[in-house]
């Protein structure tokens, strides 16, 4: 070995020691009389220092040949600093130097490697390696590296079995867009990489392997998104013999445990809600339930008063903004344009300022009077000092804008803590959604989900109406995981086929294999896929996930640094059995 301790492992106690260190020079300081090297490796940094008349001159001249991120060894003696660096855990001491070699020169890098680099986001996409070796992203790989471990250990120990499903296969349908490689033994054919391992696992189910996990890719082509990369990793689980409940024990045990060891995080009992609750009273299937600012629907006291903009709106609801009853004419302005961004898209934003003296002041003065405005307040539990912020109009669009303005005001007034975690199971989602688009239903989760057999029966009468055991866990207003209790029989199976539009024969070409297997005994089974990125992203306190891949792709799906997707050659492309045509 070319050290005998790493630049993160020196303490008093190791004073008078003869030790050998190898890393990147992170920084000299060059004073003539002595020399200071920061010398850096994934474990820390380590102080190497140098002086005149004592370090012999052959070492002092190759040390002045040195520059940022040469790659150096060096061997001394520990000693004892005089000016103590109590920043970092090695700095009591540090290595007087006897010997030094170096190992491997380095260009000036194009950005500093430290934690406040001067590199922007492009530039240190290209130089990811580079980017790797700064604190902060490798504490992030770090994280990563430890939730995977304690994943895999939990789910070892409640007796899971790990199977790698392929990765080149037929399409699965999991609304969103597949990526294809072309086969070339097979011409005109193409795989499909997988959206998830879903049809695989439950496969695996049908063999009887009753508890299956996965750390797994999965690729889906969509649109990008902050917290959306073209490739990403689930923590994929499956179980037979299980109902809805044992799953949420499950994975509430995984999830709590993972707090536990990584965060050291005591997390309470998870709490439930239906999917219609969360969007009545948040206005998103992923509400963030670290604060309350609950919606309170306004129809029965608002409308019917000759202000047309309510009474023509199918929804008029609300929000109380805590303590925000003295916001200025200016700050309500900005937050009226807020809304009004077409990110949001509202028309306009309805505010009532409850004054200290019991009286109310409204953007809707001329059509509402005090009493009108108090009986508002008071169906929405407001206190004097509070502000009520108004949208109308359709229901959903009106639930989506409110959400979005609440998220807003919570993180405004501070109540969305990355320190502080909200778990939530959000349960009973709607078996099946319109599509505006293609006018017809969509599997919300997926084909394979099952309806509440309680609801089976609206399936012809009122398909929107049919709730399917599908559940969601969020934290913090974030998507974590996801899964549902699925159809285990072939003829629920094909009866949510022709539901979703399928004809026989296309319900056979895509899924025959599945339909077949459940005639060889399928035993009743259910399973959940957590978010592996943004399961750690939220751990690491982050919004973005990007920052918790070793090798991201940016916001247009490349990869800046390998220059990625490239064109292929023609001999490739004939090989294929392709011809492209580029439009221009
Ligand atoms: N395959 C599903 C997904 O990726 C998860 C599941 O239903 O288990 O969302």
């Amino acid at each position: 070995m070319l050290r005998t301790h790493t630049c993160g492992e020196l303490r008093i106690e190791h004073t008078g020691q003869k030790v050998e260190l190898s890393g990147w020079v992170q920084r000299i300081r060059d004073k003539g009389g002595m020399i200071w090297i920061d010398l850096r490796d994934r474990y820390g940094i380590t102080q190497l220092i140098f002086q005149e008349g004592e370090t012999n001159s052959e070492v002092i001249e190759k040390v002045r040949e040195m520059g940022r991120e040469f790659v150096i060894n060096a061997k001394g003696e520990v000693k004892e600093r005089y000016s103590k660096n109590d920043k970092i855990p090695t700095g009591d001491v540090e290595v007087f130097v006897e010997d030094i070699e170096i190992l491997n020169s380095s260009k000036v890098p194009p950005f500093t490697i430290e934690d406040d680099t001067d590199g922007g986001e492009e530039l240190r996409m290209k130089y990811r390696y580079l980017d790797l070796r700064r604190n902060v992203v490798r504490k992030n790989l770090v994280l990563r590296h430890k939730l995977a471990q304690a994943t895999r250990r939990y789910l070892d120990g409640q007796d899971f079995l790990e199977v790698e499903t392929p990765v080149l296969i037929k399409s699965t349908p999991e609304g969103a867009r597949d990526f294809v490689v072309p086969s070339r033994m097979n011409a005109g054919e193409f795989y499909a990489l997988p959206q998830s391992p879903q049809t695989f696992k439950q496969l695996l189910m049908v063999s009887g392997y009753d508890r299956y996990f996965q750390i797994v890719k999965c690729f889906r082509d969509e649109d990008l998104r902050a917290d959306r990369q073209p490739e990403f990793t689930q923590i994929d689980c499956e179980m037979a013999f299980v109902e809805q409940e044992d799953i949420l024990d499950t994975f509430e045990g995984m999830t709590k445990s993972l707090f536990k060891e990584v965060l050291n995080v005591d997390v309470e009992d998870f709490k439930r809600m239906p999917y219609s609750e969360a969007m009545k009273y948040y206005g998103s299937d992923k509400p963030d339930t670290r604060f309350d600012m609950k919606f309170v629907e306004l129809n029965e006291v608002a409308q019917n008063k000759g202000f047309k903009v309510f009474d023509s709106a199918e929804l008029v609801v609300g929000i109380v903004a805590e303590g925000c009853g003295d916001y200025s004419r200016k700050q309500v302005d900005e937050l009226t344009k807020w809304v009004q961004r077409p990110q949001i898209g509202a028309k306009g934003l309805v505010y009532v300022k409850c004054n200290e003296d019991g009286s109310f002041k409204s953007s809707v003065d001329k059509f509402f009077s005090q009493d009108d405005l108090k009986g508002w307040a008071e169906k929405m539990n407001a206190s004097a000092g509070d502000l009520l912020l108004i949208l109308s109009g359709d229901t959903n669009t009106v639930r989506k804008q409110l959400n979005e303005l609440r998220l807003e005001m919570g993180k405004r007034l501070g109540l969305r803590d990355n320190k502080v975690f909200a778990p939530l199971w959000v349960v009973d989602f709607p078996l099946l959604e319109w599509d505006e688009e293609s006018e017809r239903y969509h599997a919300m989760h997926h084909p394979f989900t099952s309806p509440k057999a309680e609801d089976i029966s609206k399936l012809d009468t009122d398909p929107g109406a049919v709730r399917a055991n599908a559940y969601d866990l969020v934290i913090n207003g974030v998507e974590i995981g996801g899964g549902s209790i699925r159809i285990h029989d072939q003829k629920t199976q094909s009866l949510m086929f022709d539901h979703l539009g399928f004809t026989k024969e296309e319900a056979k070409k895509q899924f025959g294999f599945l339909m077949e297997a459940f005639e060889y005994g399928a035993p009743p089974h259910g399973g959940i896929a957590f978010g592996f990125d943004r399961l750690c992203a939220l751990f690491g306190g982050a919004e973005s996930i990007r920052d918790f891949i070793a090798f991201p792709k940016n916001n247009s799906g490349r990869d800046i640094m390998i220059d990625s997707p490239a064109t292929i050659d023609r001999d490739q492309l004939h090989e294929l059995h392709l011809k492209i045509e580029v439009e221009e």
